[in-house]
């Protein structure tokens, strides 16, 4: 997978294209919530494709606890199923994306 770099953000890529999506955001209600590594420092998080809203962990998103400041927001990749499996998140990847 190759990125295009534009004054330092990232183009060409956003999260609706990221391939693993682990449900249906409850701010916007259209968005999916889609894991992402924040690039800089390795760590996973999950984000909306639509509204940007931010969650530390699973178990946050499913509590509805999002992060009040979105902070990796244009600064991610996507993951590879091997972090996302050491991380224990698998078992929330979405296997049919009927909403799509
Ligand atoms: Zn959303």
């Amino acid at each position: 997978m190759k990125f295009i770099f534009v004054g330092g953000k990232q183009m060409g890529m956003g999260f609706r294209d990221y391939p693993y999506k682990v449900g249906l955001c409850k701010m916007c209600g259209q968005g999916l919530l889609t894991i992402a590594k924040e690039t800089a420092t390795t760590k996973l998080r999950i984000i909306c494709d639509e509204c940007d809203d931010e969650y530390d962990t699973p178990d946050d998103m499913i509590k509805g606890k999002c992060l009040q400041q979105p902070t990796s927001t244009g600064r991610c990749e996507p993951p590879n199923i091997e972090e996302i499996i050491v991380m224990g998140w698998d078992s929330y990847i979405l296997d049919n994306l009927s909403t799509k």
